[in-house]
């Protein structure tokens, strides 16, 4: 379907075709109408698809075909949840404003609060911001939202997991004009918290599923190493790059000194590394993306924090050096690559600590994962044997409970063992559940 077809605004027609971009993606084709319909929705489909457009040209049409509630309040606030995907959905929202007499501005956390107020002082008619440092400008009344007239949550799902749920719940209570339109987006978007937060914030919406989270996505192939330890993940990982033909690699581990490790380990082999946590300043944060995007570094080393939205072209090969914890990151992660119909190549190193969180990936993709093995690197870890019920005897029958918790403690030695005696497969320090999980690297 040619997005002339769609009944946009000619403006935003000229931008398009500026920008080449004739046919709609399917999520466009079918968002774009429900949205201009005026009604809320809550919209799933895979990494890559084209979801940005499907809500700035929705908004950027509504704004220019009908009145503004307020004279000084936004019309369109976009929320995503970090900032370097705020900074990236922004650069989209002013290749689509080029030509038309709005303003905008991005509001993220770590940079300058004044100077922020001083851009929110001239009244911008479209925001994209992080929600925590949205819901501080709140705070301080240097905006108000209620004439708001579009409100977009981009990866909606991830803002919850990083426990933005007051900061969203503060935006949408004080955006009250009651014709607001609120557009939820993701490629995950089957948690039950999402659930909920959705009947709380959205009116009545229209639910467009493409297809969903775990369905596979053919242009990306994925791969897993079984790893003993962390000499043994350092050497896979050496050789796929070594071996891979790539334009520019992205590789995620789970802690912000894995990547600063990982990167001094590639540089000393001559391969352009370069690291990105939440432990940078924002600047040094800006800096490295912009020089990642402009093919400076061949390869990012990160965690988590970049593996939702961010979209690079170049990013041929994408590598798990340690599993995600939260199994929908996977999906994100991998989902660096492959974009737009491009095709692209996903490698996951799977340690004795990631097992867990592999099993867990492999019941959420619905798939049987198989692995690979690369020439002289195959070591000795099959797996982890499925844990037994607790509390049960031979033939599935209970055990008296003093028993049990002796088998119980005995167990669980055995499992610290597994996990310590080869000293960190490069991942978090294994916590056992119902203690504070490890701090994820997060945004405001
Ligand atoms: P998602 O949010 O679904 O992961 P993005 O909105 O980041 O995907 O879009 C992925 C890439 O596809 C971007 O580079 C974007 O410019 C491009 N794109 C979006 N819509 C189209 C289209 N209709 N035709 C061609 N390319 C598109
Ligand atoms: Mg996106």
């Amino acid at each position: 379907m040619k997005f002339r077809e769609l009944g946009l605004d000619n403006r935003l027609m000229k931008n398009l075709d500026h920008y080449s971009f004739k046919s709609a993606t399917e999520i466009q084709q079918q968002a774009i109408p429900v949205a201009l319909a005026g009604k809320d929705l809550l919209a799933s489909s895979k990494t890559g698809s084209g979801k940005t457009l499907a809500f700035v040209l929705p908004m950027l049409h509504k704004a220019l075909k009908s009145k503004a509630f307020s004279a000084k309040d936004p019309r369109g606030v976009i929320l995503a949840p970090t900032r370097e995907l705020a900074r990236q959905v922004y650069g989209e929202l002013r290749t689509m404003l080029g030509g038309l007499s709005y303003t905008a501005t991005l509001i993220v956390g770590g940079e300058n609060f004044n100077d922020q107020v001083k851009a929110l002082r001239k009244y911008p008619r479209f925001i994209v911001a992080t929600p925590g440092r949205l819901a501080d400008h709140l705070e301080h009344r240097s905006l108000f939202l209620d004439g708001l007239d579009t409100l977009v949550l981009d990866e909606a799902d991830r803002m919850l997991d990083l426990g933005f749920a007051p900061e969203l719940r503060r935006i949408h209570n004080l955006a009250k004009h009651r014709r607001r339109q609120t557009l939820m987006f993701s490629a995950t978007l089957d948690h039950a918290e999402v659930h909920d937060m959705a009947m709380e914030m959205l009116n009545n919406p229209k639910r467009i599923s493409i297809d969903s989270a775990n369905a596979h996505h053919t242009d990306i192939e994925q791969k897993f190493y079984l790893c003993d330890h962390l000499d043994h993940k350092e050497a896979i990982l050496h050789r796929l790059i070594e071996e891979a033909d790539y334009n520019q690699v992205m590789i995620f581990t789970a802690t912000r000194s894995d990547t600063e490790r990982l990167t001094a380990e590639l540089n000393k082999n001559n391969l352009k590394a370069v690291a990105l946590s939440g432990g940078l300043t924002q600047t040094q944060r800006n800096t490295i993306m912009s020089q990642f995007e402009r093919t400076v570094f061949k390869i990012l080393v990160t965690t988590d924090i970049a593996s939702r939205g961010i979209d690079i072209a170049n990013v041929s090969h994408v590598i798990n050096f340690d599993m995600p914890k939260h199994t929908e990151e996977y999906v994100h992660r991998v989902g660096r690559t492959g974009r737009a119909g491009n095709k692209g190549m996903a490698h996951s190193l799977v340690g004795p600590k990631d097992w867990d969180s592999f099993k867990r990936v492999e019941s959420f993709l619905q798939q049987d994962l198989s692995f690979d093995v690369l020439e002289g690197l195959k070591g000795k870890f099959k797996g982890l044997k499925p844990k037994k019920p607790a509390f049960k005897g031979k033939g599935g029958k209970p055990v008296k409970k003093a028993t049990a918790q002796k088998k119980v403690a005995k167990k669980s030695v055995k499992r610290d063992k597994t996990f310590h005696t080869n000293v960190a497969v490069g991942d978090a320090v294994f916590i056992p559940k119902k203690k504070t999980p490890p701090k994820v690297d997060s945004d405001d």
